[in-house]
């Protein structure tokens, strides 16, 4: 059977909050259709489009932006150049004037309330989070075609491979950690230096280094305006952002003017371990904050998830030593490649594995690639990996009114501090006595998935979701 390759960049990738699986791809899925009509040359010819959210995308995508998303993708808008001030005005424009521009080309009328049809009570059998898109041309013809929203802003069109056009020949093909231990044993090469080598089958090293960079940027700019960010989340619930507080009481009246002297900052108040706690929470507050605020995030490997990472990478480069270039490419490589075993072997998508499949696997990531930073052994990043996610196993996914805030937001803050401890757990551990490997932990995630009540997978149909009323803020 081939192998299934997926690059860093699928893992990590710049978008647009608040959810890879529910904005980020219908956004993705919008784009597609509206290039293949552009492609077939039909664009003149269509009259209306309309748009059937099915599953897991009816129930909670008013909460997670799904309309909002399939919108600005028919309108021409991608989710990574996009100015995401502009999005609230390109919106209000649409709706008032009901009218849309197909890839900003033609315009065409377009109801937002009547257009985009939310089918609560259907699915799928391929995947809970589908859509189908219809235009119907002035022939009176009609061209529709469904995707599924498989996670991590991974789409696939129906009656498609989920790796369609994306197969290459790596140097070390890995569907597993296992594959992956074996190549770090054979070569000698760290994780992330397997992972850099399989990169340039897809590009030169140079720039899969500089991209790497530039993910690490988004990732600090999205951390530091959301600390520096004060106000209500959209969405009705009234959460109130709490990162700009924790960081003006933290710093207890310190001046900055930028980044990196805020950074200096920081760690003039020292190595309390509470004062590094409440940091760590603050930094991965910071980044869901931003994601809720439909601000530019780091999908990694999720929008849910999107502040682990960061902050786990905050708390080495801020509370150990000033990270070098070397060691962001390290750590990035790492984490993705930990991702994508878990996408392979099991699931990243909450509607099929629940928050396991987002705050878990990301805790797992984070814990492998600080591991590898820290100058642990490649069996040691695996460990890490295995126990982040051994203690993730079976959480629900419930997010209140299907909006990304509760309990997303905090929830990071817990994946960062698992992923730290599991990290310093493995680095305390002799690898080759470890009794559940990270292949059995991703077997039995999987499982675990496969048994969960579908209430818990992303519906808003249980949990939180249904014992809190949405006119009440919880934290
Ligand atoms: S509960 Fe977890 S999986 Fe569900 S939306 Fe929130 S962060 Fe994502």
């Amino acid at each position: 059977m081939t192998k299934e390759t997926i690059s860093v960049f699928d893992i990590l990738k710049i978008g647009v909050g608040p959810s890879s699986s529910h904005t980020l791809g219908p956004w993705r899925a919008a784009q597609r259709f509206i290039k293949q009509l552009e492609d077939q040359q039909l664009i003149d010819e269509v009259e209306q489009i309309q748009v059937l959210l099915y599953g897991s995308l009816a129930k909670t995508g008013k909460g997670h932006g799904t309309d909002i998303a399939v919108t600005l993708g028919i309108h021409g808008e991608d989710p990574v150049s996009i100015d995401v001030n502009t999005i609230t005005p390109t919106m209000q424009t649409i709706k008032s004037e009901g009218k849309i521009r197909l890839n900003g080309l033609r315009e065409i009328p377009f109801s937002f309330d009547d257009d985009i049809i939310f089918l609560f009570n259907e699915s799928l059998d391929y995947h809970p989070n589908a859509l189908t898109f219809q235009a119907f041309l002035r022939t009176g013809k009609a061209i529709s075609e469904t995707f599924f929203s498989i996670g991590g802003g991974f789409v696939v069109k129906e009656n498609e491979e989920p790796n369609a056009g994306h197969h290459i020949d790596l140097p070390f093909p890995i569907e597993n950690a296992d594959e992956l231990l074996g190549w770090c044993i054979r070569t000698g090469l760290k994780v992330s230096e397997v992972v850099l080598e399989n990169e340039t089958a897809w590009r030169p090293e140079e720039q899969t280094r500089e991209q790497l960079l530039t993910i690490f940027k988004t990732m600090q700019e999205c951390l530091y305006r959301g600390c520096h960010t004060e106000g209500t989340l959209p969405g009705g619930l009234s959460v109130v952002r709490r990162a700009s507080k924790l960081n003006k009481r933290l710093l207890n009246g310190k001046t900055y003017h930028d980044y990196n002297s805020w950074i200096e900052a920081i760690r003039s108040g020292g190595n309390d371990f509470k004062y590094i706690l409440d940091w760590v929470s603050c930094f991965a507050l910071a980044v869901n904050e931003e994601n809720a605020a439909f601000g530019r995030v780091v999908t990694a490997p999720t929008n849910g998830a999107a502040g682990v990472i960061p902050a786990v990478l905050h708390y080495y480069s801020v509370f150990h030593h000033d990270i070098e270039e070397e060691e962001v490419i390290q750590f990035m490589a790492t984490a993705a490649e930990i991702g994508s075993i878990f996408k392979k072997g099991s699931t990243i998508s909450a509607a099929m594995g629940g928050c396991q499949a987002e705050i878990g696997v990301s805790s797992s990531m984070a814990a492998a690639a600080l591991t590898e930073c820290m100058g642990g052994t490649q069996r040691q990043v695996l460990t890490a990996a295995e126990i982040a996610m051994e203690h993730h196993l079976g959480m629900t996914c419930d997010p209140i009114g299907g909006l990304v805030q509760i309990p997303c937001i905090e929830r990071n803050t817990m994946g960062a501090i698992k992923a730290i401890t599991a990290s310093q757990l493995a680095l305390q551990t002799d690898p080759e006595k470890a009794i559940v490997s990270l292949d059995n932990v991703v077997k039995t995630m999987w499982q675990t998935a496969q048994d969960m009540s579908s209430k818990y997978k992303e519906t808003s149909d249980g949990g939180l979701a249904i014992n809190i009323p949405l006119s009440l803020p919880e934290c």
